[in-house]
Order: C-alpha cells, then sequence, then structure tokens
C-alpha cells in the first residue's frame, strides 16, 4: 500500500511515515500542495493524508482539483482544525474521512482500512494464490492458516505480484510498490528482494512461483 502524506509538520511527518512503514505501508511525504498536485500527477496512490494548513494554502482546495483531475483516491484529512464546523467543512468538501489531531496510530490504521473497503475503491479482502492468502488490508500472508513471516519489503512485492497473478509485473510496479520516492534504489535490490522471497516460498511449499522476465519484471504463477 502507497499512501501520499502532505503535512508540513516535519516531526509529525516522520513520526507518521515511521509508524505507517511499521504496518508495511509505503509513505512519500510532501509539504507542499503545488509538491503534492506533482506527486498525484506521476503516481498512483491508494490514499491520501492530507492537513488543512499548509504554506501554500488551505488543504481542503486540494480536494475538488484531484478530483478535476479524474484522481479518485480516497482522502483522509488529517488536522488540528477539528472543531464540528471544520469536520462539516471537511467532509462536504469531498473528504473520504476527518481525523483531528492529535490521534493515535491505530484509529488512522482503522479508517484508512474503513475507506479502502468501500466498493468504489475495490481493494479485495483476500487474494488466494497457490496456498497462500494474503489479506492486503492488514498486510498478513497464511498458508493454511498459518501466519508466513515476510521481511515488509518481500510482503509489499509479493503482494503488488499476487494482485496480478499470471501477468507480468513491471519492475518500476514493483519497486513503487516497496520504496517511497525519497529512497535511493540500489539497482539489484529488488532482484535481492525476490530471490529470498522465491526461497521463503519454495521452503514454505506456498504453490506459487517467481518467474523473472529478463530486463522487464516478474511474473508469480500458481504451481
Ligand atoms: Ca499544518
Amino acid at each position: 500500500m502507497r499512501l501520499l502524506l502532505i503535512e508540513d509538520e516535519k516531526e509529525l511527518a516522520d513520526a507518521l511515515s515511521a509508524a505507517l512503514g511499521k504496518q508495511g505501508i509505503v509513505t512519500d511525504h510532501t509539504m507542499s500542495l503545488a509538491d503534492a498536485c506533482e506527486l498525484t500527477r506521476q503516481n498512483t496512490y491508494d490514499a491520501i493524508l492530507l492537513d488543512r494548513r499548509l504554506p501554500d494554502g488551505e488543504g481542503l482546495t486540494f480536494i475538488p482539483k484531484l478530483r478535476r483531475a479524474g484522481v479518485e483516491t480516497p482522502i483522509i484529512v488529517l488536522t488540528a482544525r477539528n472543531e464540528p464546523i471544520e469536520r462539516i467543512e471537511g467532509l462536504d468538501g469531498g473528504a473520504d474521512d476527518y481525523l483531528g489531531k492529535p490521534f493515535l496510530i491505530e484509529e488512522l490504521m482503522a479508517r484508512l482500512r474503513a475507506v479502502l473497503r468501500r466498493p468504489v475503491n475495490l481493494v479485495e479482502p483476500q487474494i488466494t494464490v497457490g496456498r497462500i492468502v494474503i489479506d492486503p488490508l492488514h498486510l498478513n500472508v497464511t498458508i493454511d492458516s498459518t501466519p508466513l513471516e515476510l521481511p515488509r519489503r518481500e510482503l509489499l512485492v509479493l503482494l503488488a505480484l499476487a494482485k496480478r497473478k499470471d501477468k507480468t509485473v513491471l519492475r518500476s510496479t514493483l519497486e513503487a510498490a516497496v520504496y517511497n520516492y525519497e529512497e535511493e534504489i540500489q539497482s539489484n535490490a529488488l532482484d535481492a528482494h525476490i530471490s529470498r522471497l522465491r526461497k521463503r516460498l519454495l521452503d514454505a511449499s506456498a504453490g506459487v512461483t517467481v518467474h523473472a522476465i529478463r530486463g522487464v519484471g516478474y511474473l508469480l504463477k500458481e504451481e
């Protein structure tokens, strides 16, 4: 899962990105609406976390702009402006949800799951491939109901491949699923994650194999 966080309080943004990272979520962070516009043009996000008081304007003005551009990504407003009238402004202004600061990361996670469950967002509750069952909202993997522990990046690669089972997934798509735009990506890092993931899948008799499509990407197949 990849999120865009638009937040000008650096400390809060860093803490939030780290906490989301622990939940297996990749976060791109920006402090301005101008950069957010650019990032939403370049990337596809599962959800957007939006502050209201930003250096280049009121966060809520971003929502109609994004919708006019055809982007339907769910938006959760995270703000200190938490009076009832302000929450009404936010929801009527097109936000999918509204959460006042300070908040617990657990509540944000629950609200994220709630917006991602809505039919328009079409996140499947479970993806089954081979003997593996992946829960994309809670980011866990089981084989015959036994949890399969995977390091975060391998799990994200597996999820990206499983969503498009039997189809070649481009290297760039896999990298986008695993790294945020500020992270330096070593040229062979993805291949290293895949090679460890392959071994783990084999050891667990997962009933799936990852095939390399030279120079293009990877593909997940049931055995
Ligand atoms: Ca702010």
